[in-house]
């Protein structure tokens, strides 16, 4: 499904640490690597953090969510934006997705706003963009928060959009899934100037240490509540190293998604499966989805890739439905969309140096399924 790049210069830059014996977080290339952040996002300020969920984590505590509160977010989506709002005591509420493209649907949102609305958290699936104009639009009018999980979207932009400086906070991943990886790690973009200051406290332990180190106070101490954040210098530089080929790594990830929705067209449309059809183009690339017609043919398509030696997958089961999401969170509305995205949802191979042949490979697996066959058989049998 998806294999980590390897970046030039990563080991060299490994021993630089190594040798400088200062490997803990806040160093030169923590510095370097944040610097290239604010650049492909144009987020105000960037700080690195030890993975997405954290950095999930650092907004809801930041924009003071509390027991009573309730933050609006989609129920397709992974489940660190939900810890998120449930570890600082508020409620996810959840609500339903967009059907072409899995993200939060604004009407959904603005029918599930209410009194204890704090906050919308919202997830750029695939990298395509949310609707963020009218999901700014409706946080501005009901004076709420837009928080934003950019895990997939890193460096996405396009007329009127520029994913990660959209919400007053967004997170990224850098998992080694993701588009830029460095093992485990993520980073809080944030667009509030005056959560700054906060946010460098909460990742250090609660104390004012990067003011101390700057210069600008005497000494360092416990100023509020914080925890353990901070990326360590080694995986910054694996991190630094991966963003400076950041345009090559996109560039080889969009030249394999170009060949699937070009490649599949045909097949899609023969077959009655709807692939991956972001608005404008924009998208990251991060991953290519199809919509098969029922289940049944998602499991079909899915066991027919691979026992072909392709690996394939579904994701999300939506959160309304797991053992968490119904302990801790609330369902708004109708979630039928979420639930039929997750149930046809088949996702292909990505990574950056897949081979022509790896793509052949996975583009005929995919041509030789038939969806009516299998429709037809069953039916036969039944
Ligand atoms: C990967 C991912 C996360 C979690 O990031 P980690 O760095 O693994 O903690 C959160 N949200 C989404 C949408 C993700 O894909």
């Amino acid at each position: 499904m998806s294999r980590p790049y390897r970046a030039p210069g990563e080991l060299d830059s490994l021993e630089q640490v190594l040798q400088s014996e200062h490997s803990h977080g806040d160093g030169r290339f923590t510095a370097a690597a944040s610097e290239r952040l604010r650049e492909i996002t144009g987020a105000a300020d960037v700080l690195l953090t030890t993975s997405g969920t954290h950095a999930l984590e650092m907004s809801t505590r930041l924009i003071g969510a509390a027991p009573g509160d309730e933050i609006i977010m989609p129920s397709f989506t992974f489940p660190s934006a939900a810890n998120a709002i449930v570890l600082a005591g508020a409620t996810p509420v959840f609500v339903d997705i967009d059907e072409a493209t899995g993200n939060l649907d604004p009407g959904r949102v603005q029918e599930a706003i209410g009194p204890r609305t704090k906050a919308i958290s919202v997830m750029h699936y695939g990298g395509v963009p949310a609707d963020v104009t009218a999901l700014e639009c409706i946080a501005r009018d009901a004076g709420i928060l837009l928080l934003e999980d950019n895990a997939h979207g890193l460096g996405v932009e396009g007329p009127g959009v520029r994913l990660g400086s959209v919400g007053v906070t967004a997170a990224q991943s850098f998992h080694d899934t993701k588009n830029i990886h460095c093992g485990e790690g993520g980073a809080l973009l944030i667009n509030d100037p005056t959560m700054v200051l906060s946010a460098e406290i909460m990742r250090e332990k609660g104390t004012n240490r990067s003011q101390f180190l700057r210069g600008q106070v005497d000494k360092y101490s416990w100023a509020q509540i914080g925890s353990s954040y901070l990326l360590s210098e080694l995986n910054a530089a694996v991190l630094d190293c991966q963003l400076a080929e950041f345009d090559t790594i996109q560039r080889l990830r969009h030249r394999i998604w170009d060949r699937y929705a070009a490649e599949l067209a045909d097949w899609a449309d023969r077959e009655g499966v709807a692939l991956m059809d972001p608005p404008g183009g924009l998208h990251a690339a991060h991953l290519f989805f199809m919509l098969l017609p029922s289940h049944e043919a998602q499991r079909a398509l899915l066991d027919h890739l691979h026992r072909s030696g392709v690996g394939a997958a579904f994701h999300y089961v939506p959160l309304h439905t797991s053992a968490a999401g119904m302990l801790y969170g609330r369902a708004a509305g109708s979630l039928d969309r979420s639930e039929r995205f997750s149930e046809r949802l088949v996702r292909l191979p990505l990574w950056p140096s897949m081979s022509d042949d790896d793509v052949d490979r996975v583009i005929s697996a995919v041509d030789r399924f038939h969806v009516r066959t299998l429709v037809g058989t069953t039916s036969a049998t039944r």
